[in-house]
C-alpha cells in the first residue's frame, strides 16, 4: 500500500510539531508557508511551557478591566474600534464565554494539554539533540500590590487543586529565588509547574531536523486557493503552483480563518497583536523568567539575552508597532525594576507578532465536519508556544488513528460553526 500524504499549511510551532508526528507515524509529509522561515509569531514570544495559564484569555472581570485600559494609549490592551462583522461577532462571542463556569470546565482541559505538550518538548529536545536552553523549573508572578497578590492566591489554590506546583511566597523568600535582581514588589507567586527556552533557538533547530528527516519545506508558497470537490479536499494552490495529497491540515496562526472561510468553515479567531524586545547584555540577567503582574508584561533569560513582551491588541492582520505601546512597556519595566534605566532600551529593535486569538481562550483541535480530508490546529493565543507539539500530535493521531487522546468539545473545530 502506498504512503499516505498529508500537506500542512503553515511553519509556526503548531505546523512544524504536526509535521513532525505525522512524519512519525509514517506519513509522507510536505510543509507550505507564506513567509521565509526564519520569523512568525513562534519566535519571538516569550518563550514559556507553561502548565500554570489554566485561566483562558476570556475570564470573569476582563470585559471592565479591557474597558478602562482603552482609554489609556500606552496601557497593555487594545481593540481598534472598527465596523467589522468578524470582530463584531467575535467580541459577543468573548463576552458570552468569560464567565466562572466556563473557565472552570477549561482549566482541567487547558492543563492535561499543556502538560502533555512540555513533556513533548522534553522528548524532542532530547531525540533530536535541540540546545534551545530549555529550563525547569520556574515562573515567578511578580506583584507590586497586596490587591494583585490577593488575586493571585486565587489561581494558586485552583492550579493546586488541578495537581500544579504552584505558591505564593514573601518577599524575602522571593528575593532567595530570584538573587540576581531587584523587584518593587510585595511578593510573588511562584509556579514550579513551569518551563522555558528560547523559541528562535528552537524553531531554527527544529525546522533544521524536519528536514533532515525528510520533510519537504516550502517557504514563500502563499495558499491562495482551496480547492474542494463534494465533501473533499482536492486541491491547494499557491503563487508558486497547485498541491495534492490525502490529507490537509490548516495551522497558519492568525491567517486560518481566512483560508477556512474559503470553503464555508467558520472559526472565529482573530489576530491579537505582542511586542517583545531583548537586551543582549541587560543590566541584571534574572534567573528566572518573571510575569510583571499590574504591568502585564513577561521577562525571559533566554540565551541571547534577556526578552520582555507585552501587550495585547485587536488591530486586524498587521504588524505594525505602536511606539506608545512599547513606551508602555518600557515605563512598566522600570517601574518594576530600578536596576534598569531608560538608556537600557535607547537602542532594542522591537518585534511584533499575531496571537492566533478565539473568542473563547481554547484552541481549535481536530478534524471537522466541512471537510472529510481537512484539519485544524490554531487558536492557542497566549499558550501556543506551549500548545504546539500537544496539538502537533493530537492532529497526527487524528489523522493516523481516526481519533484523539486527548479530546473535548470545548476546543472542537466545529464549535462555532
Ligand atoms: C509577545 C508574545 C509573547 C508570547 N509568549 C508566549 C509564551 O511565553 N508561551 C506561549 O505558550 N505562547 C506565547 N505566545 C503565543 C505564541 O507565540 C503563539 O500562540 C504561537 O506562536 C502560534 O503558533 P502558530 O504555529 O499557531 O502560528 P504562527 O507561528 O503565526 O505560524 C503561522 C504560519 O502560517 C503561515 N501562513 C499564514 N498564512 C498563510 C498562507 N496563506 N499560506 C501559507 N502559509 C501561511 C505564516 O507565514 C506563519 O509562518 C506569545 C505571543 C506573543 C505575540
Amino acid at each position: 500500500m502506498s504512503k499516505q500524504k498529508a500537506i500542512v499549511i503553515g511553519a509556526g510551532i503548531v505546523g512544524l510539531s504536526t509535521a513532525y508526528y505525522l512524519n512519525k507515524r509514517g506519513v509522507e509529509v510536505e510543509i507550505i508557508d507564506a513567509g521565509d522561515g526564519t520569523n512568525n509569531c513562534s519566535y519571538g514570544n516569550a518563550g514559556y511551557i507553561s502548565p500554570s495559564h489554566i485561566i483562558p484569555l476570556a475570564s470573569p472581570g476582563i470585559i471592565s478591566q479591557g474597558l478602562r485600559w482603552m482609554l489609556n494609549p500606552e496601557s497593555p490592551f487594545y481593540i481598534k474600534p472598527r465596523l467589522d462583522a468578524d470582530l463584531i461577532r467575535w467580541g459577543l462571542l468573548f463576552k458570552k464565554a468569560s464567565n466562572a463556569a466556563r473557565v472552570n470546565a477549561a482549566a482541567p482541559v487547558l492543563k492535561d494539554l499543556m502538560v502533555k505538550s512540555q513533556q513533548l518538548y522534553e522528548e524532542i529536545i532530547q531525540d533530536e539533540s535541540i540546545d534551545a536552553g530549555y529550563r525547569k523549573p520556574g515562573l515567578l508572578m511578580i506583584c507590586k500590590t497586596k490587591e494583585a497578590l490577593h488575586h493571585e492566591v486565587e489561581l494558586v489554590e485552583m492550579a493546586q487543586k488541578l495537581g500544579l506546583d504552584a505558591e505564593v511566597l514573601t518577599r524575602e523568600a522571593t528575593e532567595k529565588l530570584e538573587p540576581n535582581v531587584e523587584y518593587d514588589m510585595v511578593g510573588s507567586v511562584y509556579f514550579g509547574c513551569d518551563a522555558w527556552m528560547t523559541p528562535h533557538n528552537f524553531m531554527k533547530l527544529f525546522q533544521e531536523r524536519i528536514k533532515e528527516s525528510g520533510i519537504k519545506i516550502h517557504f514563500k508558497n502563499e495558499l491562495q486557493r482551496i480547492v474542494k470537490i463534494g465533501n473533499k479536499i482536492t486541491e491547494i494552490i499557491t503563487n508558486e503552483g497547485s498541491y495534492s495529497a490525502d490529507h490537509y491540515v490548516i495551522t497558519a496562526g492568525s491567517w486560518s480563518p481566512l483560508l477556512a472561510k474559503q470553503i464555508g468553515l467558520r472559526i472565529p479567531l482573530q489576530g491579537g497583536k505582542g511586542y517583545s524586545f531583548m537586551l543582549p547584555s541587560p543590566p541584571k540577567m534574572t534567573t528566572l523568567p518573571s510575569i510583571l503582574v499590574e504591568g502585564r508584561l513577561a521577562t525571559t533569560p533566554m540565551q541571547d539575552g534577556l526578552r520582555f513582551a507585552g501587550t495585547m491588541e485587536l488591530t486586524g492582520l498587521n504588524h505594525k508597532v505602536n511606539q506608545n505601546r512599547v513606551n508602555g512597556i518600557i515605563k512598566s519595566i522600570k517601574e518594576f525594576m530600578p536596576d534598569f534605566r531608560a538608556v537600557d532600551f535607547s537602542e532594542v529593535k522591537t518585534w511584533a507578532g499575531l496571537r492566533p486569538c478565539t473568542p473563547d481562550g481554547l484552541p481549535y483541535i481536530g478534524a471537522t465536519k466541512n471537510s472529510r480530508n481537512l484539519y485544524i490546529g490554531t487558536g492557542h493565543a497566549m499558550l501556543g508556544w506551549t500548545l504546539g507539539p500537544v496539538t502537533g500530535q493530537l492532529l497526527a493521531e487524528q489523522i493516523t488513528e481516526g481519533q484523539m487522546s486527548i479530546s473535548s468539545p470545548l476546543i472542537g473545530v466545529d464549535r462555532y460553526a
